[in-house]
């Protein structure tokens, strides 16, 4: 009975793509008689509004998307980052880098060797103490990355199968002081128990990373399923610009939260298309994880109207 979640984070409403994740992630945890959690992923004390928070609850709500427990709140657990930090440190994982945010794109445009594409080649690695030094008294602040060198790591994922990454050293404390969200998500998947991640799979890329910091620090690797995204009609990710993609303007269009739910349902094989499905908890006898499609799903808005 893996206990599963969903940690939106609250910089903007969700859209049918994260709803459908949502669903998704519920799907796996209940039917199988597991705990759900919904985490608020507000890191970004800057781009993160209680009013989203707000309204993604009531969007999970409307579609009877239940959760066992408080809603945990990332903005007030830095003292258990602070302590994964520490211990990192401690072990002599982390180094601080000086690079601009234009210095490391260029880094990682240069051709580095092992490391896959976009990866941050190490260049304040090796840095003496004076030249770190010299950087910080020209008023630099240091983001914080740990020593992964490029080693290999690989993942088991219930849809992609085996995914293998060298993991380049990531930033795990940004220039702001800021813990890094794939620190802060690891620490709180340990924490709560989970044992099955279900998210897009636009985060699968970045998942070897979670799996190399959680065996530094000792942590529960969980189970993971990736799963495809919401494409809009011209094949792009799903996303603002495609229209009504939210809850709230496909009601303003008249579109009720069923009819969503049911080409969600329609989408995933488990109702026919057109189908209105009022709760979650209708899919769930029809529901089979290992018949899930793993082809992204087209979402016109002007087609449910
Ligand atoms: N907060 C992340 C997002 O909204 C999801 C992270 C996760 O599920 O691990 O994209």
């Amino acid at each position: 009975m893996p206990t599963g979640r969903f940690a939106p984070s609250p910089t903007g409403p969700l859209h049918v793509g994260n709803l459908r994740t949502a669903v998704l992630a519920w799907l796996f945890a209940r039917s199988s008689g597991g705990r759900f959690l919904v985490r608020v992923e507000d890191l970004d004390r800057v781009a993160s509004r209680d009013e989203h928070v707000a309204a993604h609850l009531a969007d999970l709500r409307a579609l009877g998307i239940d959760w066992d427990g408080e809603v945990v709140r990332q903005s007030q657990r830095f003292d258990r980052y602070e302590a994964a930090l520490a211990r990192l440190e401690a072990d002599g994982l982390l180094y601080p880098c000086y690079c601009t945010r234009r210095e490391v794109q260029a880094a990682v445009a240069a051709p580095h060797g092992p490391l896959p594409e976009g990866a941050y080649p190490g260049t304040c690695r090796d840095l003496t103490p004076e030249e770190r030094a010299a950087r910080a008294a020209e008023g630099r602040r240091p983001s914080w990355r740990v020593r992964a060198g490029g080693e290999r790591v690989e993942v088991v994922d219930r849809l992609h199968g085996r995914v293998v990454r060298a993991i380049d050293d990531f930033v795990v404390r940004r220039a702001d002081g800021a813990p890094a969200y794939q620190l802060a998500v690891v620490v709180d998947d340990h924490e709560q128990g989970v044992e099955e991640v279900v998210r897009g799979d636009d985060l699968l890329d970045t998942t070897p990373r979670q799996v190399w910091l959680a065996r530094r620090l000792g942590l529960r690797v969980p189970a993971y399923t990736h799963v495809p995204l919401v494409l809009g009609p011209d094949g792009q990710r799903l996303a603002k610009r495609h229209g009504a993609v939210t809850l709230a303007q496909l009601r303003a269009g008249g579109v009720e939260p069923d009819v969503v739910l049911g080409a969600m349902a329609a989408s995933l094989g488990l109702a026919p298309p057109g189908t209105r499905v009022a709760s979650v908890a209708d899919l769930l006898p029809a529901f089979d994880p290992a018949a899930l499609p793993a082809t992204p799903w087209t979402f016109d808005p002007d087609r449910l109207a």
